[in-house]
Protein backbone atom coordinates (compact mmCIF):
# COMPACT_ATOMS: atom_id res chain seq x y z
CA UNK A 1 0.00 0.00 0.00
CA UNK A 2 1.25 3.16 -1.23
CA UNK A 3 0.21 7.16 -0.32
CA UNK A 4 0.73 9.94 -2.72
CA UNK A 5 0.75 13.60 -1.42
CA UNK A 6 3.70 15.17 0.82
CA UNK A 7 6.26 14.63 3.03
CA UNK A 8 4.48 16.14 6.18
CA UNK A 9 1.11 13.42 4.91
CA UNK A 10 3.03 10.32 4.03
CA UNK A 11 3.25 7.66 6.09
CA UNK A 12 6.09 6.10 7.53
CA UNK A 13 4.34 2.62 8.30
CA UNK A 14 1.20 1.51 6.48
CA UNK A 15 0.42 0.19 10.55
CA UNK A 16 1.83 0.95 13.98
CA UNK A 17 1.29 -2.00 16.54
CA UNK A 18 2.49 -1.35 20.24
CA UNK A 19 3.04 -4.47 22.11
CA UNK A 20 4.64 -8.03 21.10
CA UNK A 21 3.25 -10.94 23.16
CA UNK A 22 0.64 -12.99 21.77
CA UNK A 23 -1.67 -10.45 20.31
CA UNK A 24 1.07 -7.90 18.38
CA UNK A 25 2.49 -11.25 16.95
CA UNK A 26 -0.56 -12.18 15.69
CA UNK A 27 -1.13 -8.97 14.25
CA UNK A 28 2.13 -8.24 12.75
CA UNK A 29 1.72 -11.83 10.73
CA UNK A 30 -1.57 -10.86 9.55
CA UNK A 31 -0.94 -7.57 8.15
CA UNK A 32 2.43 -8.40 6.75
CA UNK A 33 0.34 -10.85 4.87
CA UNK A 34 -1.97 -7.97 3.39
CA UNK A 35 1.23 -6.55 1.89
CA UNK A 36 1.22 -3.73 4.26
CA UNK A 37 4.81 -2.09 6.16
CA UNK A 38 4.79 -2.78 9.96
CA UNK A 39 6.54 -1.95 12.60
CA UNK A 40 6.07 -3.13 16.41
CA UNK A 41 6.89 -0.79 19.10
CA UNK A 42 7.83 -3.32 22.70
CA UNK A 43 9.10 -2.18 25.72
CA UNK A 44 10.80 -5.57 26.48
CA UNK A 45 13.47 -7.13 25.11
CA UNK A 46 11.85 -10.09 23.74
CA UNK A 47 8.73 -11.28 22.41
CA UNK A 48 6.05 -13.08 24.40
CA UNK A 49 4.36 -10.03 26.31
CA UNK A 50 2.86 -11.89 29.95
CA UNK A 51 5.21 -14.79 29.67
CA UNK A 52 8.19 -12.91 29.12
CA UNK A 53 6.97 -10.41 32.33
CA UNK A 54 6.02 -13.10 34.52
CA UNK A 55 8.70 -15.44 35.42
CA UNK A 56 7.61 -15.45 39.13
CA UNK A 57 8.25 -19.65 40.53
CA UNK A 58 5.32 -21.59 39.46
CA UNK A 59 3.36 -19.57 36.98
CA UNK A 60 1.90 -21.45 33.96
CA UNK A 61 -1.10 -21.09 32.22
CA UNK A 62 -4.76 -21.90 34.01
CA UNK A 63 -6.12 -22.76 30.48
CA UNK A 64 -4.92 -26.18 29.08
CA UNK A 65 -2.04 -25.91 26.98
CA UNK A 66 -3.61 -27.82 24.22
CA UNK A 67 -5.84 -24.55 24.14
CA UNK A 68 -3.88 -22.19 25.24
CA UNK A 69 -2.31 -21.50 21.90
CA UNK A 70 -2.16 -20.22 18.39
CA UNK A 71 -5.18 -21.66 16.10
CA UNK A 72 -4.29 -19.81 13.02
CA UNK A 73 -1.86 -21.98 11.51
CA UNK A 74 -1.76 -25.84 11.20
CA UNK A 75 1.79 -25.95 10.56
CA UNK A 76 2.45 -23.61 13.58
CA UNK A 77 0.61 -25.94 15.91
CA UNK A 78 2.07 -29.32 14.17
CA UNK A 79 5.21 -28.34 15.04
CA UNK A 80 5.15 -27.61 18.35
CA UNK A 81 4.44 -30.20 21.38
CA UNK A 82 2.93 -29.39 24.71
CA UNK A 83 4.30 -31.30 27.86
CA UNK A 84 1.88 -30.23 30.38
CA UNK A 85 -1.45 -30.21 30.66
CA UNK A 86 -0.84 -26.47 32.23
CA UNK A 87 2.31 -25.68 30.52
CA UNK A 88 4.94 -23.52 32.93
CA UNK A 89 5.37 -20.21 31.78
CA UNK A 90 9.28 -21.17 30.50
CA UNK A 91 7.66 -23.52 27.94
CA UNK A 92 4.88 -21.26 27.15
CA UNK A 93 7.83 -18.36 26.24
CA UNK A 94 9.56 -20.98 24.01
CA UNK A 95 6.43 -21.55 22.13
CA UNK A 96 6.18 -17.83 21.46
CA UNK A 97 9.93 -17.38 20.33
CA UNK A 98 9.19 -20.59 18.27
CA UNK A 99 6.12 -18.92 16.45
CA UNK A 100 8.28 -15.74 16.07
CA UNK A 101 11.27 -17.66 14.67
CA UNK A 102 8.51 -19.65 12.00
CA UNK A 103 7.40 -16.50 10.91
CA UNK A 104 10.48 -14.00 11.39
CA UNK A 105 8.69 -11.78 13.12
CA UNK A 106 11.47 -10.22 15.07
CA UNK A 107 12.94 -7.84 11.69
CA UNK A 108 9.92 -5.62 12.09
CA UNK A 109 9.81 -5.21 15.66
CA UNK A 110 11.50 -2.89 17.52
CA UNK A 111 12.28 -3.94 20.95
CA UNK A 112 13.05 -2.19 24.38
CA UNK A 113 11.16 0.91 23.05
CA UNK A 114 7.91 2.20 25.05
CA UNK A 115 5.17 4.12 22.86
CA UNK A 116 4.92 7.34 24.88
CA UNK A 117 2.47 9.15 23.17
CA UNK A 118 -0.04 8.52 19.72
CA UNK A 119 -1.32 11.83 17.92
CA UNK A 120 -3.95 11.90 15.68
CA UNK A 121 -4.18 14.77 12.80
CA UNK A 122 -7.28 15.05 11.02
CA UNK A 123 -5.87 16.59 7.76
CA UNK A 124 -3.54 13.95 7.20
CA UNK A 125 -5.40 11.27 8.23
CA UNK A 126 -1.98 9.75 10.39
CA UNK A 127 -0.61 9.06 13.77
CA UNK A 128 2.11 9.94 14.60
CA UNK A 129 3.88 7.56 17.32
CA UNK A 130 6.23 8.57 19.90
CA UNK A 131 8.95 6.46 21.93
CA UNK A 132 10.98 6.70 24.53
CA UNK A 133 13.70 5.89 21.88
CA UNK A 134 13.10 9.81 20.76
CA UNK A 135 11.21 8.16 17.07
CA UNK A 136 8.54 9.96 16.02
CA UNK A 137 6.35 7.94 13.23
CA UNK A 138 3.61 8.87 11.11
CA UNK A 139 0.91 5.88 10.28
CA UNK A 140 -2.80 5.63 9.30
CA UNK A 141 -3.40 2.82 11.44
CA UNK A 142 -2.69 2.34 15.42
CA UNK A 143 -3.17 -0.87 17.03
CA UNK A 144 -2.98 -0.96 20.89
CA UNK A 145 -1.87 -4.71 21.77
CA UNK A 146 -0.70 -3.88 25.19
CA UNK A 147 -2.24 -6.48 27.28
CA UNK A 148 -4.63 -6.41 29.59
CA UNK A 149 -2.28 -7.40 32.18
CA UNK A 150 0.54 -6.06 31.38
CA UNK A 151 0.60 -2.75 33.82
CA UNK A 152 2.21 -4.46 37.16
CA UNK A 153 0.95 -2.50 40.33
CA UNK A 154 2.87 -2.02 43.60
CA UNK A 155 0.70 -0.48 45.87
CA UNK A 156 1.50 2.94 47.43
CA UNK A 157 2.53 1.99 50.58
CA UNK A 158 4.93 4.08 52.48
CA UNK A 159 8.69 3.09 53.03
CA UNK A 160 9.60 0.60 49.86
CA UNK A 161 12.75 2.91 49.43
CA UNK A 162 13.50 2.09 53.03
CA UNK A 163 13.87 -1.55 53.16
CA UNK A 164 16.90 -3.07 53.34
CA UNK A 165 16.03 -6.19 51.57
CA UNK A 166 15.19 -7.08 48.02
CA UNK A 167 11.48 -7.04 46.58
CA UNK A 168 9.71 -8.06 43.49
CA UNK A 169 6.86 -7.92 42.04
CA UNK A 170 5.32 -10.84 40.22
CA UNK A 171 4.61 -9.50 37.36
CA UNK A 172 8.31 -8.28 36.29
CA UNK A 173 10.27 -11.44 37.47
CA UNK A 174 13.98 -10.97 37.27
CA UNK A 175 15.33 -13.33 34.50
CA UNK A 176 17.93 -14.73 36.21
CA UNK A 177 15.45 -15.79 38.80
CA UNK A 178 15.16 -15.61 42.64
CA UNK A 179 16.80 -18.09 45.07
CA UNK A 180 15.06 -17.77 48.30
CA UNK A 181 16.77 -20.45 50.04
CA UNK A 182 17.13 -20.03 54.08
CA UNK A 183 15.46 -15.97 53.66
CA UNK A 184 12.69 -14.91 55.34
CA UNK A 185 9.86 -14.10 52.67
CA UNK A 186 7.07 -11.97 53.16
CA UNK A 187 4.38 -12.31 49.91
CA UNK A 188 1.90 -9.89 49.97
CA UNK A 189 -1.20 -10.67 47.92
CA UNK A 190 -3.02 -14.07 47.77
CA UNK A 191 -4.52 -14.01 43.72
CA UNK A 192 -3.51 -16.12 40.89
CA UNK A 193 -0.45 -15.09 40.47
CA UNK A 194 0.69 -15.86 44.62
CA UNK A 195 -1.23 -18.63 45.24
CA UNK A 196 1.08 -20.00 42.10
CA UNK A 197 4.05 -18.51 43.33
CA UNK A 198 3.72 -19.13 47.33
CA UNK A 199 4.20 -22.85 47.37
CA UNK A 200 7.55 -22.53 45.74
CA UNK A 201 8.55 -20.10 47.25
CA UNK A 202 7.87 -21.80 50.91
CA UNK A 203 9.94 -24.71 49.95
CA UNK A 204 13.11 -23.01 49.69
CA UNK A 205 12.13 -20.15 52.61
CA UNK A 206 13.22 -20.73 55.93
CA UNK A 207 10.45 -18.52 56.90
CA UNK A 208 7.47 -17.37 54.70
CA UNK A 209 4.72 -14.88 55.52
CA UNK A 210 1.38 -14.08 53.71
CA UNK A 211 -0.56 -11.29 53.61
CA UNK A 212 -4.09 -12.35 52.93
CA UNK A 213 -6.68 -9.06 51.99
CA UNK A 214 -9.31 -11.43 50.36
CA UNK A 215 -9.25 -15.09 50.81
CA UNK A 216 -9.73 -16.63 47.29
CA UNK A 217 -11.69 -19.28 45.48
CA UNK A 218 -8.98 -22.12 44.96
CA UNK A 219 -9.09 -25.81 43.61
CA UNK A 220 -6.20 -28.19 42.49
CA UNK A 221 -5.18 -27.70 38.67
CA UNK A 222 -4.72 -31.62 38.36
CA UNK A 223 -1.70 -30.75 35.94
CA UNK A 224 0.16 -33.30 34.90
CA UNK A 225 2.32 -34.75 31.67
CA UNK A 226 -0.19 -34.57 28.89
CA UNK A 227 -0.40 -38.27 27.09
CA UNK A 228 1.11 -39.01 23.55
CA UNK A 229 -2.91 -39.58 22.39
CA UNK A 230 -4.26 -36.57 23.35
CA UNK A 231 -0.95 -34.28 21.60
CA UNK A 232 -1.63 -36.59 18.43
CA UNK A 233 -5.29 -36.18 18.84
CA UNK A 234 -4.64 -32.51 19.31
CA UNK A 235 -2.61 -32.12 16.44
CA UNK A 236 -5.32 -33.67 14.13
CA UNK A 237 -7.96 -31.68 15.38
CA UNK A 238 -7.02 -28.24 16.33
CA UNK A 239 -7.99 -26.19 13.99
CA UNK A 240 -11.57 -27.46 13.91
CA UNK A 241 -11.32 -27.49 17.81
CA UNK A 242 -10.95 -23.72 17.12
CA UNK A 243 -13.70 -22.98 15.20
CA UNK A 244 -15.45 -25.13 17.74
CA UNK A 245 -14.42 -23.17 20.35
CA UNK A 246 -15.24 -19.64 19.07
CA UNK A 247 -18.85 -21.03 19.18
CA UNK A 248 -18.90 -21.38 22.84
CA UNK A 249 -19.28 -18.91 26.04
CA UNK A 250 -15.63 -19.15 27.26
CA UNK A 251 -13.40 -19.54 23.77
CA UNK A 252 -13.10 -23.14 25.36
CA UNK A 253 -13.96 -26.86 24.72
CA UNK A 254 -12.21 -28.73 27.29
CA UNK A 255 -15.34 -28.60 29.26
CA UNK A 256 -19.21 -27.92 28.60
CA UNK A 257 -21.79 -26.35 30.27
CA UNK A 258 -24.53 -28.37 31.82
CA UNK A 259 -27.85 -26.28 31.12
CA UNK A 260 -29.81 -27.82 33.51
CA UNK A 261 -30.39 -25.33 36.37
CA UNK A 262 -29.46 -25.73 39.94
CA UNK A 263 -33.07 -26.18 41.18
CA UNK A 264 -33.96 -29.05 38.62
CA UNK A 265 -31.25 -31.33 39.65
CA UNK A 266 -31.71 -33.55 42.83
CA UNK A 267 -28.91 -32.56 45.47
CA UNK A 268 -27.48 -35.51 45.46
CA UNK A 269 -26.66 -34.96 41.61
CA UNK A 270 -25.77 -31.62 42.20
CA UNK A 271 -23.26 -32.99 44.68
CA UNK A 272 -22.08 -35.41 41.95
CA UNK A 273 -21.65 -32.78 39.02
CA UNK A 274 -19.89 -30.70 41.42
CA UNK A 275 -17.00 -33.30 42.66
CA UNK A 276 -16.52 -34.57 38.97
CA UNK A 277 -16.06 -31.25 37.75
CA UNK A 278 -14.18 -29.99 41.06
CA UNK A 279 -11.72 -33.37 40.68
CA UNK A 280 -11.48 -32.74 36.52
CA UNK A 281 -10.15 -29.31 37.64
CA UNK A 282 -9.92 -26.01 36.04
CA UNK A 283 -12.98 -24.38 35.05
CA UNK A 284 -15.37 -27.03 34.32
CA UNK A 285 -16.24 -26.40 38.07
CA UNK A 286 -17.88 -23.13 37.09
CA UNK A 287 -20.01 -25.29 34.57
CA UNK A 288 -22.07 -27.58 36.51
CA UNK A 289 -25.38 -25.85 36.05
CA UNK A 290 -26.80 -23.25 34.20
CA UNK A 291 -27.01 -20.97 36.40
CA UNK A 292 -23.94 -20.92 38.55
CA UNK A 293 -22.50 -17.50 37.52
CA UNK A 294 -26.05 -16.21 37.26
CA UNK A 295 -27.92 -16.45 40.38
CA UNK A 296 -26.83 -16.09 44.23
CA UNK A 297 -28.60 -19.05 45.55
CA UNK A 298 -27.40 -21.40 43.12
CA UNK A 299 -23.95 -20.02 43.31
CA UNK A 300 -24.06 -20.18 47.30
CA UNK A 301 -24.54 -24.41 46.52
CA UNK A 302 -21.57 -24.18 44.65
CA UNK A 303 -19.53 -22.28 46.87
CA UNK A 304 -20.51 -24.01 49.86
CA UNK A 305 -19.30 -26.92 47.94
CA UNK A 306 -15.81 -25.36 47.30
CA UNK A 307 -15.44 -24.14 51.02
CA UNK A 308 -15.43 -27.41 52.16
CA UNK A 309 -13.46 -29.31 49.92
CA UNK A 310 -10.69 -26.16 50.39
CA UNK A 311 -11.41 -26.64 54.05
CA UNK A 312 -10.52 -30.54 54.28
CA UNK A 313 -6.70 -29.37 53.22
CA UNK A 314 -5.58 -27.12 55.58
CA UNK A 315 -4.94 -29.35 58.95
CA UNK A 316 -6.11 -26.22 61.34
CA UNK A 317 -9.36 -25.35 61.85
CA UNK A 318 -8.86 -21.64 63.03
CA UNK A 319 -6.38 -20.99 59.82
CA UNK A 320 -8.53 -22.97 57.47
CA UNK A 321 -11.30 -20.61 58.36
CA UNK A 322 -8.92 -17.54 57.96
CA UNK A 323 -8.95 -19.07 54.09
CA UNK A 324 -12.01 -19.08 53.88
CA UNK A 325 -13.66 -16.75 50.88
CA UNK A 326 -16.81 -15.29 52.29
CA UNK A 327 -16.78 -11.99 50.65
CA UNK A 328 -18.01 -12.87 47.67
CA UNK A 329 -19.51 -15.50 45.28
CA UNK A 330 -17.20 -18.05 43.66
CA UNK A 331 -15.96 -17.38 39.99
CA UNK A 332 -17.17 -13.64 39.89
CA UNK A 333 -13.23 -13.49 40.90
CA UNK A 334 -11.25 -15.61 38.66
CA UNK A 335 -11.07 -18.77 39.87
CA UNK A 336 -7.47 -19.56 41.09
CA UNK A 337 -5.80 -23.33 40.09
CA UNK A 338 -3.33 -24.32 42.56
CA UNK A 339 -0.75 -27.08 42.89
CA UNK A 340 -0.24 -27.62 46.41
CA UNK A 341 -1.47 -24.16 47.45
CA UNK A 342 -3.50 -24.59 50.70
CA UNK A 343 -1.44 -27.43 51.89
CA UNK A 344 1.65 -25.05 52.76
CA UNK A 345 -0.24 -23.53 55.50
CA UNK A 346 0.40 -27.10 57.27
CA UNK A 347 4.16 -26.49 57.13
CA UNK A 348 5.66 -24.88 60.69
CA UNK A 349 7.78 -22.62 58.64
CA UNK A 350 4.36 -20.70 56.72
CA UNK A 351 2.17 -17.93 58.85
CA UNK A 352 -0.64 -16.33 57.58
CA UNK A 353 -1.61 -12.48 58.59
CA UNK A 354 -5.20 -11.63 57.61
CA UNK A 355 -4.63 -8.09 56.02
CA UNK A 356 -8.75 -6.97 56.32
CA UNK A 357 -8.16 -7.82 60.28
CA UNK A 358 -4.81 -5.40 60.55
CA UNK A 359 -4.00 -3.56 57.66
CA UNK A 360 -0.54 -3.35 56.00
CA UNK A 361 0.24 0.12 57.49
CA UNK A 362 3.74 0.10 55.94
CA UNK A 363 7.39 -1.35 54.41
CA UNK A 364 10.07 -0.61 56.97
CA UNK A 365 14.03 -1.15 56.94
CA UNK A 366 13.63 -4.57 58.15
CA UNK A 367 9.63 -5.64 56.74
CA UNK A 368 5.95 -5.26 57.24
CA UNK A 369 4.67 -3.49 59.10
CA UNK A 370 1.59 -4.66 59.91
CA UNK A 371 -1.47 -4.33 62.76
CA UNK A 372 1.35 -2.78 64.90
CA UNK A 373 3.60 -5.59 64.30
CA UNK A 374 6.92 -5.61 62.58
CA UNK A 375 7.14 -8.66 59.75
CA UNK A 376 10.92 -9.24 59.40
CA UNK A 377 12.14 -10.24 55.63
CA UNK A 378 15.25 -10.43 53.53
CA UNK A 379 13.02 -10.37 50.69
CA UNK A 380 9.32 -9.37 50.17
CA UNK A 381 7.39 -10.39 46.87
CA UNK A 382 4.62 -8.47 45.21
CA UNK A 383 2.18 -10.35 44.31
CA UNK A 384 -0.46 -7.70 44.26
CA UNK A 385 -1.85 -7.86 40.19
CA UNK A 386 -1.97 -5.31 37.56
CA UNK A 387 -3.86 -2.05 36.56
CA UNK A 388 -6.17 -4.45 34.40
CA UNK A 389 -7.26 -3.73 31.24
CA UNK A 390 -6.88 -0.11 31.13
CA UNK A 391 -3.62 0.38 32.56
CA UNK A 392 -1.66 -0.14 29.42
CA UNK A 393 -3.80 1.80 27.06
CA UNK A 394 -3.93 4.54 29.44
CA UNK A 395 0.28 4.50 30.03
CA UNK A 396 0.64 5.82 26.25
CA UNK A 397 -0.43 9.74 26.06
CA UNK A 398 -3.60 9.48 23.48
CA UNK A 399 -4.78 12.40 21.79
CA UNK A 400 -7.27 11.95 19.18
CA UNK A 401 -9.75 14.18 17.16
CA UNK A 402 -9.67 17.58 18.31
CA UNK A 403 -7.04 17.19 20.72
CA UNK A 404 -9.06 15.09 22.98
CA UNK A 405 -6.93 13.32 25.13
CA UNK A 406 -8.41 9.20 25.90
CA UNK A 407 -7.57 9.70 29.55
CA UNK A 408 -10.00 12.38 29.72
CA UNK A 409 -12.64 10.67 27.66
CA UNK A 410 -12.16 7.52 30.02
CA UNK A 411 -11.96 9.47 33.36
CA UNK A 412 -15.23 7.86 34.61
CA UNK A 413 -14.46 4.31 33.08
CA UNK A 414 -13.53 3.15 29.32
CA UNK A 415 -15.92 3.65 26.45
CA UNK A 416 -15.43 1.61 23.60
CA UNK A 417 -17.62 0.37 20.43
CA UNK A 418 -17.38 -3.60 21.13
CA UNK A 419 -14.09 -3.36 22.97
CA UNK A 420 -12.25 -2.49 19.43
CA UNK A 421 -12.57 1.03 18.92
CA UNK A 422 -13.30 4.70 21.03
CA UNK A 423 -15.45 7.59 19.05
CA UNK A 424 -13.12 10.44 18.63
CA UNK A 425 -10.20 8.28 17.87
CA UNK A 426 -10.22 7.04 14.08
CA UNK A 427 -7.85 3.93 12.92
CA UNK A 428 -7.19 3.32 16.42
CA UNK A 429 -7.38 -0.27 17.48
CA UNK A 430 -7.62 -2.38 21.26
CA UNK A 431 -6.63 -5.54 20.78
CA UNK A 432 -9.39 -7.28 23.71
CA UNK A 433 -10.10 -3.88 24.83
CA UNK A 434 -12.28 -3.10 27.69
CA UNK A 435 -15.80 -4.11 26.32
CA UNK A 436 -15.10 -7.51 24.59
CA UNK A 437 -15.15 -10.87 26.25
CA UNK A 438 -10.69 -10.41 26.63
CA UNK A 439 -10.37 -11.71 30.21
CA UNK A 440 -13.22 -14.20 30.62
CA UNK A 441 -12.23 -16.40 27.98
CA UNK A 442 -9.55 -18.18 26.42
CA UNK A 443 -7.57 -15.49 25.97
CA UNK A 444 -5.90 -16.98 22.56
CA UNK A 445 -9.52 -17.05 20.89
CA UNK A 446 -10.21 -13.69 21.70
CA UNK A 447 -6.79 -12.10 20.32
CA UNK A 448 -7.34 -14.41 17.25
CA UNK A 449 -11.05 -13.21 16.92
CA UNK A 450 -9.68 -9.29 17.36
CA UNK A 451 -6.85 -9.68 14.95
CA UNK A 452 -8.91 -11.57 12.09
CA UNK A 453 -11.40 -9.04 12.33
CA UNK A 454 -9.01 -6.04 12.36
CA UNK A 455 -7.12 -7.17 9.34
CA UNK A 456 -9.96 -7.84 7.28
CA UNK A 457 -11.55 -4.65 8.39
CA UNK A 458 -8.17 -2.79 6.90
CA UNK A 459 -8.19 -5.20 4.37
CA UNK A 460 -11.41 -3.59 2.92
CA UNK A 461 -10.93 0.02 3.66
CA UNK A 462 -7.89 0.47 1.81
CA UNK A 463 -8.88 -1.38 -1.32
CA UNK A 464 -12.30 0.55 -1.49
CA UNK A 465 -10.10 3.51 -0.64
CA UNK A 466 -11.64 4.35 2.41
CA UNK A 467 -8.99 6.06 4.82
CA UNK A 468 -10.54 5.96 7.96
CA UNK A 469 -13.30 3.99 10.87
CA UNK A 470 -14.38 5.65 13.60
CA UNK A 471 -17.01 4.50 16.14
CA UNK A 472 -19.87 6.81 16.21
CA UNK A 473 -20.65 8.00 20.02
CA UNK A 474 -24.40 6.52 19.67
CA UNK A 475 -23.02 2.83 18.71
CA UNK A 476 -20.21 3.17 21.85
CA UNK A 477 -23.58 4.80 24.10
CA UNK A 478 -25.67 1.45 23.23
CA UNK A 479 -22.51 -0.71 23.72
CA UNK A 480 -21.22 0.98 26.92
CA UNK A 481 -24.87 0.59 28.22
CA UNK A 482 -25.91 -3.28 26.81
CA UNK A 483 -21.82 -4.15 28.65
CA UNK A 484 -23.62 -2.49 31.92
CA UNK A 485 -26.67 -4.22 31.64
CA UNK A 486 -25.23 -8.02 31.09
CA UNK A 487 -22.96 -7.09 34.31
CA UNK A 488 -25.75 -5.83 36.59
CA UNK A 489 -27.91 -9.37 35.85
CA UNK A 490 -25.15 -11.37 36.64
CA UNK A 491 -22.94 -12.13 40.11
CA UNK A 492 -19.96 -10.42 38.79
CA UNK A 493 -20.58 -7.14 40.44
CA UNK A 494 -20.82 -8.36 43.65
CA UNK A 495 -16.64 -8.58 44.03
CA UNK A 496 -14.18 -6.27 44.70
CA UNK A 497 -12.19 -7.49 41.85
CA UNK A 498 -9.82 -6.24 38.90
CA UNK A 499 -12.81 -6.92 36.67
CA UNK A 500 -14.45 -3.65 38.13
CA UNK A 501 -11.24 -1.38 38.59
CA UNK A 502 -11.90 -2.24 42.51
CA UNK A 503 -8.05 -3.04 43.09
CA UNK A 504 -6.60 0.22 42.59
CA UNK A 505 -7.43 3.05 44.80
CA UNK A 506 -9.35 5.81 42.86
CA UNK A 507 -10.16 3.67 39.85
CA UNK A 508 -13.65 4.12 38.68
CA UNK A 509 -15.41 0.80 39.48
CA UNK A 510 -17.04 -0.39 36.24
CA UNK A 511 -17.40 -3.65 34.87
CA UNK A 512 -14.73 -3.76 32.06
CA UNK A 513 -14.85 -7.00 30.20
CA UNK A 514 -17.90 -8.23 28.18
CA UNK A 515 -19.80 -10.69 29.89
CA UNK A 516 -22.11 -12.22 26.88
CA UNK A 517 -19.64 -14.41 25.54
CA UNK A 518 -17.43 -15.39 22.96
CA UNK A 519 -20.14 -17.11 20.53
CA UNK A 520 -22.47 -14.23 20.92
CA UNK A 521 -19.91 -11.47 20.90
CA UNK A 522 -18.45 -13.46 17.72
CA UNK A 523 -21.69 -13.24 15.94
CA UNK A 524 -21.90 -9.83 16.41
CA UNK A 525 -18.69 -8.74 15.33
CA UNK A 526 -19.93 -10.74 12.25
CA UNK A 527 -22.85 -8.76 11.87
CA UNK A 528 -21.13 -5.24 12.28
CA UNK A 529 -18.53 -6.37 9.58
CA UNK A 530 -21.48 -7.53 6.92
CA UNK A 531 -23.45 -4.11 7.24
CA UNK A 532 -20.72 -2.34 6.37
CA UNK A 533 -19.29 -1.66 10.04
CA UNK A 534 -22.63 -0.67 11.24
CA UNK A 535 -21.81 1.64 14.35
CA UNK A 536 -18.31 3.01 12.97
CA UNK A 537 -18.06 5.75 10.65
CA UNK A 538 -16.79 5.37 7.50
CA UNK A 539 -14.30 8.43 5.65
CA UNK A 540 -13.22 8.81 2.47
P1 LIG B 1 0.52 -9.17 26.72
O1 LIG B 1 0.99 -10.55 26.67
O2 LIG B 1 0.32 -8.54 28.04
O3 LIG B 1 1.54 -8.29 25.84
C1 LIG B 1 1.46 -6.90 25.81
C2 LIG B 1 2.84 -6.37 25.51
O4 LIG B 1 2.73 -4.98 25.24
C3 LIG B 1 3.82 -6.50 26.66
O5 LIG B 1 4.95 -7.22 26.27
C4 LIG B 1 4.18 -5.07 27.01
O6 LIG B 1 5.55 -4.92 27.36
C5 LIG B 1 3.86 -4.34 25.73
N1 LIG B 1 3.54 -2.93 25.95
C6 LIG B 1 2.55 -2.44 26.73
N2 LIG B 1 2.57 -1.09 26.67
C7 LIG B 1 3.57 -0.76 25.82
C8 LIG B 1 4.07 0.48 25.36
N3 LIG B 1 3.55 1.65 25.75
N4 LIG B 1 5.11 0.48 24.50
C9 LIG B 1 5.66 -0.70 24.08
N5 LIG B 1 5.23 -1.90 24.51
C10 LIG B 1 4.19 -1.92 25.37
N6 LIG B 1 -5.03 -15.85 29.81
C11 LIG B 1 -5.59 -17.02 29.43
O7 LIG B 1 -6.48 -17.02 28.59
N7 LIG B 1 -5.16 -18.19 29.96
C12 LIG B 1 -4.17 -18.26 30.88
O8 LIG B 1 -3.83 -19.35 31.31
C13 LIG B 1 -3.59 -17.04 31.32
N8 LIG B 1 -2.62 -17.04 32.26
C14 LIG B 1 -2.07 -15.85 32.65
C15 LIG B 1 -1.06 -15.87 33.61
C16 LIG B 1 -0.51 -14.70 34.07
C17 LIG B 1 0.59 -14.72 35.06
C18 LIG B 1 -1.03 -13.46 33.60
C19 LIG B 1 -0.47 -12.15 34.12
C20 LIG B 1 -2.00 -13.42 32.63
C21 LIG B 1 -2.52 -14.63 32.14
N9 LIG B 1 -3.50 -14.65 31.14
C22 LIG B 1 -4.05 -15.84 30.74
C23 LIG B 1 -3.85 -13.42 30.42
C24 LIG B 1 -2.73 -13.11 29.38
O9 LIG B 1 -2.37 -11.80 29.62
C25 LIG B 1 -3.23 -13.38 27.95
O10 LIG B 1 -3.55 -14.74 27.84
C26 LIG B 1 -2.25 -13.08 26.83
O11 LIG B 1 -0.97 -13.54 27.07
C27 LIG B 1 -2.25 -11.60 26.52
O12 LIG B 1 -1.53 -11.36 25.34
P2 LIG B 1 -1.43 -9.88 24.75
O13 LIG B 1 -0.49 -9.94 23.63
O14 LIG B 1 -2.78 -9.36 24.54
O15 LIG B 1 -0.85 -9.01 25.95
P1 LIG C 1 -4.82 -10.16 41.52
O1 LIG C 1 -5.73 -11.25 41.19
O2 LIG C 1 -5.28 -8.77 41.36
O3 LIG C 1 -4.34 -10.41 43.00
C1 LIG C 1 -3.63 -9.43 43.70
C2 LIG C 1 -3.61 -9.76 45.17
O4 LIG C 1 -2.93 -8.73 45.86
C3 LIG C 1 -5.00 -9.86 45.77
O5 LIG C 1 -5.00 -10.84 46.75
C4 LIG C 1 -5.18 -8.46 46.36
O6 LIG C 1 -6.14 -8.41 47.37
C5 LIG C 1 -3.78 -8.24 46.90
N1 LIG C 1 -3.51 -6.83 47.12
C6 LIG C 1 -3.49 -5.85 46.21
N2 LIG C 1 -3.21 -4.67 46.81
C7 LIG C 1 -3.06 -4.93 48.14
C8 LIG C 1 -2.81 -4.13 49.27
N3 LIG C 1 -2.65 -2.80 49.17
N4 LIG C 1 -2.73 -4.73 50.47
C9 LIG C 1 -2.90 -6.06 50.56
N5 LIG C 1 -3.17 -6.88 49.54
C10 LIG C 1 -3.25 -6.31 48.33
O7 LIG C 1 -3.45 -10.27 40.67
P2 LIG C 1 -2.72 -11.58 40.13
O8 LIG C 1 -2.70 -12.62 41.17
O9 LIG C 1 -1.43 -11.14 39.55
O10 LIG C 1 -3.67 -12.09 38.97
C11 LIG C 1 -4.22 -11.19 38.02
C12 LIG C 1 -4.84 -11.99 36.90
O11 LIG C 1 -3.82 -12.48 36.02
C13 LIG C 1 -5.58 -13.24 37.32
O12 LIG C 1 -6.85 -12.96 37.82
C14 LIG C 1 -5.58 -14.04 36.05
O13 LIG C 1 -6.51 -13.58 35.14
C15 LIG C 1 -4.19 -13.75 35.54
N6 LIG C 1 -3.27 -14.75 36.08
C16 LIG C 1 -3.46 -16.05 35.72
C17 LIG C 1 -2.65 -17.01 36.24
C18 LIG C 1 -2.85 -18.42 35.88
O14 LIG C 1 -3.23 -19.21 36.71
N7 LIG C 1 -2.59 -18.77 34.66
C19 LIG C 1 -1.63 -16.68 37.13
C20 LIG C 1 -1.46 -15.36 37.46
C21 LIG C 1 -2.29 -14.39 36.94
P3 LIG C 1 -7.67 -8.09 46.98
O15 LIG C 1 -8.19 -9.30 46.31
O16 LIG C 1 -8.31 -7.79 48.26
O17 LIG C 1 -7.64 -6.91 46.05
Amino acid sequence: MTQEGSAASRPDFDAIIVGAGFAGMYMLHRLRKLGLSVRVFETGDGVGGTWYWNRYPGARCDVESLEYQYGFSDEIQKGWTWTERYAAQPEILRYQNYVADKLDLRKDIQFLTKVTAANYDAQSGLWTVETDKGDRLRTPFCIMATGCLSAARVPDFKGIDEFSGKWYHTGNWPHEGVDFTGKRVCVIGTGSSGIQSIPIIAEQASHLTIFQRTANFTLPAGNRPLAQEEITRTKETLLADRERARQTRGGLICFEYNEALAEEMTPEAREKELMTRWTQGGFAFLGAYGDLMAKKEANDIAADFARAQMRARVAKPEIAEKLMPYDHPVGVKRLCLDTGYLEIFNKPNVELVDVREAPIERITKAGVMCGGKEYEADAIVFATGFDAMTGAILGVDITGRDGQKLREKWAAGPRTYLGLGSAGFPNLFFITGPGSPSVLSNMIVSIEQHVDWITDCISKLTSGNIRSIEATKEAEDQWVAHVNELAAESLYPQANSWYMGANIPGKPQVFMPYPGGVDVYGQKLAEVAAADYEGFLLGA
